[in-house]
């Protein structure tokens, strides 16, 4: 038991990226954790309906996820179909799945218009990086659910130890409100 994690469906191994391909994480700690049965995992533009292969997404006309859900950015295929709600869609199922199962933390790819938490690309579609959080990222830390990186597991690791010997039964039994 212990404190459960949300990952992002393409870190363990799922082919469900926008071009078909997985973005597997390999590191003893996400293996612990699947082992533990503490893993939970969703993808969330799958949840919202997306198809793989789909076209690349990117927010635009908003400089991250909060502008996405605050109403003042939408998110745009390549190919110019806006896809806003559906990326509402698969944050919202992200977490509604993240409290039926008592996530406490989620381990997301970084750099998805979803998932990404540090860096999300920046809406010209020529591969330009930016600081900022996907729709998904965005909508979990609204909710105080804690968002790492994949590149930050080592960080997740720390904090799921320092909290399991701390807080053991908070993080056992936890109050969702
Ligand atoms: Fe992976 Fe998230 Fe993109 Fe799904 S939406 S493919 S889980 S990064």
């Amino acid at each position: 038991s212990g404190p459960r994690i949300l990952v992002s469906a393409c870190l363990v191994g799922r082919p469900v990226r926008y071009n078909g391909t997985a973005k597997s994480l390999v590191h003893p700690a996400l293996l612990r954790w699947l082992a533990e049965g503490r893993v939970v995992t969703l993808c969330p533009e799958l949840a919202a309906g997306f198809a793989v292969p789909r076209p690349a997404a990117e927010i635009v006309a908003g400089r991250s996820g909060r502008d996405v859900l605050a109403g003042n950015g939408c998110v745009l295929e390549s190919t110019g179909n806006d896809v806003t709600d559906l990326f509402r869609a698969g944050a919202q199922a992200a977490l509604t799945l993240a409290r039926e199962q008592a996530c406490v933390f989620a381990l997301l790819t970084d750099g998805s218009p979803s998932c990404g938490s540090n860096f999300i690309y920046d809406g010209s579609f020529r591969g330009i990086l930016h600081d900022g959080t996907g729709v998904t990222a965005a909508l979990l830390r609204d909710n105080r659910i804690e968002v790492f990186a994949d590149s930050e597991i080592d960080k997740l690791a720390a904090r799921l130890e320092a909290c399991t010997a701390n807080d053991g039964e908070r993080f056992n039994s936890p109050s969702i409100e």
